[in-house]
């Protein structure tokens, strides 16, 4: 009974919700019996309710990094158009009897393609559906939020865009990476490479500023393009590098190195999703720390022997 239910949603999630909630039920019942026209009130024109559709950003796995707008959307919505690295802690946090539709691609296996997500969330919001679509990350950080956002308003459908939390700054966060550091780190490039074709067309001459962190995303299968590009362009074999796995997930995991041994640390890890981290910040981080701590306890321990 969408009526119903978006009318008594609109009733307590407004003024006159407010107007109880301040203790003037008087004022509050005088508004609930002025609204003569119930389905205008709800929202609800010409027998269908008005769709939309939210653009939302998931964050990188952990559900206390959803916004409380993301939330919101979540607790509203009447369908879910999920992406595939979105965690099921995060889908639980939707409203019960909200559908939930995945539409995303796993690694190695086609999706459903770009322009059968674009009809799905057009035609949900046309029946009249509030629907979540609900990406990892951030909607327009490598996530083809723009894409969606270009085909909904040809469409006319009407939109909003919730930002989240990107993998990459998940990633620092967690590991303890200050992307920018006075003096050290001036400039911070987000990257994409895909695949290693992906790769060869980028212009690793401009990645080469030693006060820049580059952060990689979907480059573990691309890693041994990365490490070589940048090096041929002259980035120093010496360049701390991070991969950071599964970041803010109960499963994270960190393998740091220097650039030259980059293709190596990808082997350490446990599959990703991952974003790699390059520059001289990622010394401060925590793995980092930690190894270079592990390395000097075991030469003082050699030589106490
Ligand atoms: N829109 C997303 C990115 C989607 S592209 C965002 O803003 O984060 C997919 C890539 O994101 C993965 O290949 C990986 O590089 C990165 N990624 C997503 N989740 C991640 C996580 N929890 N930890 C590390 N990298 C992650």
């Amino acid at each position: 009974m969408p009526l119903r239910r978006r009318f008594w949603e609109r009733v307590i999630d407004g003024p006159i919700g407010a107007l109880v909630l301040a203790g003037r039920s008087d004022d509050a019942q005088a508004a609930l019996t002025k609204i003569s026209d119930p389905s205008a009130f709800a929202g609800v024109q010409g027998g269908l309710p008005e769709g939309y559709v939210a653009l939302v950003g998931a964050g990188p796995g952990d559900p206390d990094l959803l916004t409380l707008k993301a939330l919101r959307a979540l607790q509203d919505a009447d369908v879910v158009f999920y992406d595939e690295l979105v965690s099921p802690e995060i889908l639980d946090r939707a409203r019960r009897d909200a559908a939930r539709v995945p539409v995303g691609r796993r690694a190695g296996q086609p999706g459903i393609g770009q322009d059968a997500i674009n009809a799905l969330l057009i035609e949900a919001a046309r029946s009249g559906q509030r629907a979540v679509r609900l990406k990892g990350g951030d909607p327009f950080v490598f996530g083809r939020g723009g894409e969606e956002v270009e085909a909904l308003r040809e469409a006319g459908i009407a939109y909003s865009i919730v930002p989240g939390i990107t993998a990459g700054l998940g990633a620092a966060a967690q590991f303890e990476v200050p992307l920018t550091f006075r003096h050290e780190a001036l400039r911070i490039t987000f990257l994409t490479a895909h695949k290693a074709k992906d790769a060869d067309v980028v212009d690793w001459s401009a990645l080469t500023d030693e006060k820049m962190t580059v952060v990689v995303y979907m480059g573990m299968t691309a890693a041994r393009a990365v490490r070589d590009g940048l090096l041929a362009a002259g980035r120093a074999p010496q360049t701390p590098v991070g991969v950071f796995a599964r970041a803010t997930r109960p499963d994270a995991q960190a393998a740091v190195g220097t650039l030259d041994e980059l293709p190596g640390l990808i082997e350490k890890i446990d599959g990703g999703p991952a974003v790699l981290i390059i520059g001289d910040v990622v010394a401060h981080s925590a793995p980092w720390r930690n190894s270079t701590l592990t390395q000097l306890a075991s030469y003082f321990q050699v030589a106490a022997e």
